[in-house]
């Protein structure tokens, strides 16, 4: 939907298409391979609580260039901390969402709960965060890609906004690490390290420009932000599980000289220490950590490998997993406001669930997230932080000058600023109501979203008209208007269970997540790290690709230094 005939192509890692002998042999191990690691998902058709299918995966890594990923690598703590600051920010979120909750029944009750905990106080003051920077590359904004690569090398004696911004992130994250130390020798190695890596990126930079030089023009020219999941960020375990079945059909086929190109993917372990973090500071040796779960959950594996990860990496936490409805029937606050389920005090929630309506069947459900919000628990996301993730926020987040309010320094300012894609508010007012014009006038620039998680609830191009028009004029505040990222197309083989064999060479498109994990209160950031990354694709064709929901597939990205190398070999 995304793509059209004019849409460039990305290089493969590897010369397709294989031969079909090949292609049928190692597709058929990759299935077996991918269900034997935990690549592997229930099935919604035919669900049993004792089987499991390969998730959909890409056969071979899609390829993404590198300088993007470091970018968004090394900017990642900087949005964690931009995420924490909005969450603590009051007057910011009530006045975003004052118009949305008018609307928005859903996004309301979430409010109702942020107000009442306010006006209370906050029984814990301690937040942690775990989100998911989505991305997609932008191959659709010429007058951006010339600019990029000069000034990427040197041309005008600058750097890369990004780049310089990500070196900082770096001296920030390092300088943490060391203090306490205060080593000379520490500083002169980060000052050593930065040097190479600026000398790399000069290098590769070169090359570009050379090959602009001889004529070959870039299929990307940046990333723009999707969006950002401040609750039930997934894919921690299946992130690096892509990595693993790639790796091997790599290997097995001859490319293992390719491997030092998948980049090194620690999501699971980021993720659940940053639970372990939370854990820690919480300091009672007994208590547990609580995973919200929806009533079935499809996407089992990347739940379990959590709980796995934690109960075999620290074995004295003891991990449960609860519904809403559940914890209703069976918390109640102790004497300290701690969490009790039964006699067993909760020192961490993570939710899986809760994102959604259909997650709260009743009033009950509700009570449970009000209960778990007023307790003593840390919890994954806090109020706050949920709402801090809606997409209304986010739209208000890129408009000029707001970011002012969050970040200091201005190269960090200028650095996240472009990363916003055009966003447009459809408040009932001047603005909002220029913008439904613009929508009307050229829908299929645009993507319409309402304030939902979970994928499917977004509306596209041409069926935008219908859909804002059926709304009343304050109905439409409870969406927002984005424009559409236009990525690449990468070209690969996408295998399903009960797909075709051998699978056939489809267009497809990717989205890169990057996780972020920070934990501190409205005063203090206390840890605050990049945690390993996603890679989801898609077919070309399709509006969205949740994996889960069945039309994207498991990916890793293979890091390439321009578009026209690896390919031949
Ligand atoms: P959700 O919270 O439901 O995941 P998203 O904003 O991530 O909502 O949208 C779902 C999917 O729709 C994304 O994963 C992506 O495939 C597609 N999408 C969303 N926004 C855009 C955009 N601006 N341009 C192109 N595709 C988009
Ligand atoms: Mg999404």
């Amino acid at each position: 939907m995304s793509s059209d005939a004019n849409t460039p192509v990305l290089r493969n890692c590897i010369r397709l298409p294989l031969a079909e002998d090949e292609l049928l042999e190692v597709t058929a191990k990759a299935k077996d391979y991918a269900i034997m690691h935990g690549a592997a998902m229930r099935s919604k058709t035919a669900f049993s609580p004792d089987s499991l299918n390969f998730a959909p995966f890409v056969l071979v890594p899609s390829s993404f260039p590198r300088k993007e990923f470091e970018k968004a690598v090394a900017l990642q703590p900087i949005i964690n901390r931009l995420m924490h600051n909005v969450a603590h920010d009051e007057e910011f979120i009530t006045t975003t969402l004052a118009e949305t909750i008018k609307v928005d029944e859903f996004t309301a009750n979430l409010f109702n709960i942020y107000r009442k905990v306010l006006a209370h106080g906050f029984t814990q003051k301690t937040s942690l965060g775990m989100l998911r920077s989505d991305l997609m590359l932008e191959s659709g904004c010429p007058e951006l890609s010339p600019r990029v690569l000069r000034t990427a090398a040197g041309e005008d004696g600058g750097q890369d906004a990004g780049t310089a911004v990500g070196q900082r992130a770096g001296v920030v994250v390092a300088v943490g690490a060391a203090a306490g130390t205060g080593s000379k020798e520490k500083e002169l190695q980060q000052e050593q390290e930065q040097k190479q890596h600026r000398e790399v990126q000069l290098g590769r930079a070169t090359k570009e420009r050379e090959r602009r030089a001889n004529g070959v023009h870039s299929a990307y020219c940046c990333w723009k932000q999707v969006e950002i999941n401040t609750i039930a960020s997934g894919f921690g375990h299946l992130g690096p599980a892509s990595k693993t079945i790639q790796r091997f059909v790599l290997s097995e086929m001859g490319h293992a000289d390719k491997l030092h190109n998948m980049p090194d993917n620690n999501a699971l372990a980021g993720l659940c220490d940053g639970m372990v973090k939370a854990w820690d500071i919480y300091a009672k040796p007994k208590a547990v950590i609580l995973f919200i779960i929806e009533d079935v959950s499809y996407n089992i594996c990347d739940q379990r490998f959590h709980e796995f990860y934690i109960r075999e990496t620290y074995p004295h936490i003891k991990v449960l997993r609860r519904t809403l409805t559940e914890v209703h029937r069976e918390g109640k606050l102790g004497q300290s406001k701690e969490l009790l389920l039964g006699s067993q005090e909760v020192a961490v929630i993570y939710f899986r669930a809760g994102y959604e309506p259909g997650h709260y069947h009743s009033q009950a459900e509700w009570d449970a997230r009000y209960l778990m919000e007023t307790s003593l628990a840390i919890k994954c996301p806090s109020i706050h932080y949920h709402l801090a993730g809606t997409k209304k926020v986010q739209q208000a987040l890129a408009q000029p000058a707001v970011l002012e309010r969050f970040i200091n320094d201005p190269e960090e300012i200028k650095a996240v600023g472009k990363i916003f894609t055009g966003l447009y508010s459809l408040d009932d007012n001047e603005a909002g109501n220029a913008s439904y014009e613009m929508a009307l006038r050229t829908p299929e620039r645009f993507v319409l979203k309402p304030q939902r998680e979970g994928g499917g609830n977004n509306v596209y191009g041409v069926d935008i008209p219908d859909a804002l028009k059926r709304m009343s004029r304050v109905e439409r505040s409870a969406w927002i208007l984005m424009d559409l990222i236009h990525p690449p197309l990468t070209k690969g083989y996408m295998v399903r269970p009960g797909g075709d064999m051998p699978p056939q060479i489809v267009d497809m498109v990717s989205e890169l997540g990057i996780f972020g994990v920070v934990i501190g209160d409205a005063e203090h950031i206390v840890h605050n790290y990049q945690a390993g990354h996603m890679l989801r694709t898609k077919l070309s064709t399709a509006n969205e690709g949740g994996v889960a929901a069945g039309l994207g597939a498991l990916d890793s990205p293979y890091l390439i230094d321009s578009d026209d190398e690896d390919e031949q070999k």
